[in-house]
C-alpha cells in the first residue's frame, strides 16, 4: 500500500495540530475517575466539540466534519501527541454510535448523536453483569412488555464512568424461553429514570467512576429500543468490532506512549543498561508496527471489506502492548515507579504508576484476551471449538 499521505490529508493534520497546539489544557486535567476531573473533561469535551473536533469522521448533520478513516487516524494521532485529556464521550461516541449508525432508526439518530457528540449527554456501556461477563449472553437482566414500551428489572455491574453519565446502553433479556443469543434485546435508558439506582465504587487507583446499576421496573419507551426486538445480540456484536478493533484504541495513543518513553529513558540515563535500552526500542517498534496492521486494516475496511473476528487481534495486540510500555517506564523509574501524583518526587506527575494500574485491566475489559484467543483460534484458524 501508499503510505504516503495526499495534500489534503498533510493539511487536515496541519490544521489539526494546530488547534490542539492552541488548545489542549498546558496543565493536565485532574483524573477524569473523580467528580471533578469528570466535569473539567466534559468541558474539554464542549471546546472540542464547538470547533468541530469531536467527532471528525461524522456526518457535518451531528457534528463532525466528514473526515476519511485516515484523517481519523491522524487525528487521533495529532490528539494524544499534544497530550490531549482522555476522552469521557467515548463510550458513547465510539462504541454506541458506530450501532446507532448501522441499526438506528432516523428519528433516534436525529434527537441522540448530536447531544452525544457535544456532550450535553454522557453514556455508558451496560453489558456485564455478576454472572454474564466473557459469557456475555448468559445476561439475566430481563425486559417485558408493557404499554408503550418495556419494563426493564435486573442489574449490571462494572459500568465505566456510569458514576457520573446520564445514560446507558445494554442488553436486556426479551424473551427467556428462545436460544441464549436469540431472546435479548438493546436497549437505551435515561439513568435518572424512575426505578434505576446508580451506585458507584472506588478502583484501584483511586478513581471513582464505575458503577453498579440497578433497575426495578424501570420504563423504557419502544423508541429506545436499538436494533430489532430479540435482536440485541446483533447490534452489540457489531459495537464489540469497535471496541476491539480500531475506534477504542487507535494508535495514536500508543504513538504518543512510546515517544514519552524515550523521552523518560533520555531524562533517566542512570537506567542506561542495554537490556532496558532493548524494551524501550522493542516498545517504540511494537507501536510502530501497531500503527502499520492498523493502516493495513483501514485499507481492508476502505475496500468495503469488514474487519470482523480480526478485531480480535486488534484487542490483543494494544492491551498486551501498553501493559509493556507502562512496565518498562516503571522499571526505567526504578523505585520512583511507586510515587503517584501526589508526592513531591513523583516523575511525570505520577502518570506512569497510573497508566500501568489502567493498563492492568487492559487485557479483561473490551472481553478478556482468553476470549479473544478462542475467538482467533475457532473463527479465523478453524481450529476446534474448546
Ligand atoms: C477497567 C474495566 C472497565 C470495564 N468497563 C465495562 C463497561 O463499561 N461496561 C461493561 O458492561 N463491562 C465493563 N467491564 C467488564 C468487562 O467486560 C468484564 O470484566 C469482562 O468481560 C470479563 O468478565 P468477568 O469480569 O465477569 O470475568 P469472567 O468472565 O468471570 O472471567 C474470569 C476469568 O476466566 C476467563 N475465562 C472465562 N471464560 C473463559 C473461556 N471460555 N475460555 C478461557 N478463559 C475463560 C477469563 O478470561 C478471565 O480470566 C469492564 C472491566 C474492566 C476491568
Amino acid at each position: 500500500m501508499d503510505l504516503r499521505l495526499s495534500e489534503r490529508e498533510e493539511a487536515f493534520r496541519a490544521e489539526a495540530r494546530a488547534w490542539l497546539a492552541a488548545h489542549v489544557p498546558k496543565k493536565p486535567l485532574p483524573s477524569s475517575g473523580s467528580r471533578d476531573g469528570f466535569a473539567a473533561h466534559v468541558a474539554w469535551e464542549k471546546e472540542l466539540f464547538a470547533a468541530g473536533w469531536s467527532v471528525v469522521a461524522w456526518p457535518k448533520a451531528y457534528g463532525g466534519r466528514e473526515a476519511s478513516i485516515v484523517e481519523w487516524l491522524l487525528f487521533e494521532e495529532e490528539y494524544y501527541l499534544a497530550g490531549a485529556p482522555n476522552r469521557v464521550t467515548q463510550n458513547g461516541i465510539f462504541l454506541l454510535a458506530p450501532a446507532l449508525f448501522e441499526f438506528g432508526t432516523d428519528e433516534q439518530k436525529e434527537r441522540l448523536l448530536r447531544p452525544m457528540a457535544a456532550a450535553d449527554v454522557l453514556w455508558a456501556q451496560g453489558w456485564s453483569e455478576p454472572n454474564a461477563g466473557s459469557d456475555l449472553a448468559a445476561v439475566a437482566s430481563t425486559a417485558t412488555r408493557t404499554d408503550g414500551g418495556w419494563l426493564l428489572r435486573g442489574q449490571k455491574t462494572w459500568s465505566t464512568r456510569a458514576a457520573f453519565c446520564h445514560a446507558l446502553h445494554g442488553l436486556f433479556r426479551t424473551d427467556p424461553s428462545a436460544p441464549r443469543h436469540k431472546g435479548l434485546t438493546y436497549f437505551l435508558v435515561p439513568l435518572d429514570a424512575p426505578g434505576v439506582r446508580v451506585s458507584g465504587f472506588r478502583r484501584l487507583d483511586g478513581d471513582e467512576d464505575f458503577a453498579e446499576v440497578f433497575f426495578d421496573d424501570v420504563f423504557v419507551p419502544d423508541r429506545d429500543v436499538l436494533g430489532a426486538v430479540h435482536q440485541g445480540w446483533k447490534v452489540a456484536m457489531a459495537t464489540t468490532g469497535s471496541e476491539r478493533g480500531l475506534t477504542l484504541r487507535s494508535p495514536g495513543r500508543f504513538l504518543a506512549t512510546a515517544d514519552r518513553l524515550i523521552d523518560l529513558y533520555r531524562r533517566n540515563r542512570q537506567a542506561a543498561d542495554p537490556r532496558l535500552r532493548d524494551a524501550v526500542i522493542q516498545a517504540w517498534m511494537d507501536a510502530q508496527a501497531y500503527q502499520l496492521f492498523t493502516l493495513q486494516a483501514v485499507s481492508r475496511l476502505a475496500e468495503g471489506k469488514a474487519l470482523g473476528a480480526e478485531s480480535s487481534i486488534n484487542k490483543i495486540a494494544w492491551s498486551e502492548m501498553d501493559l509493556r510500555l507502562h512496565e518498562t517506564a516503571l522499571e526505567v523509574l526504578g523505585p520512583l515507579a511507586e510515587l503517584t501524583g501526589d508526592a513531591p518526587d513523583a516523575v511525570d506527575g505520577g502518570t506512569w504508576i497510573k497508566g500501568f494500574q489502567f493498563a492492568l485491566a487492559g487485557p479483561i475489559y473490551a472481553g478478556t484476551n482468553e476470549i479473544q484467543r478462542n475467538v482467533i483460534a475457532e473463527r479465523l484458524l478453524g481450529l476446534p471449538k474448546e
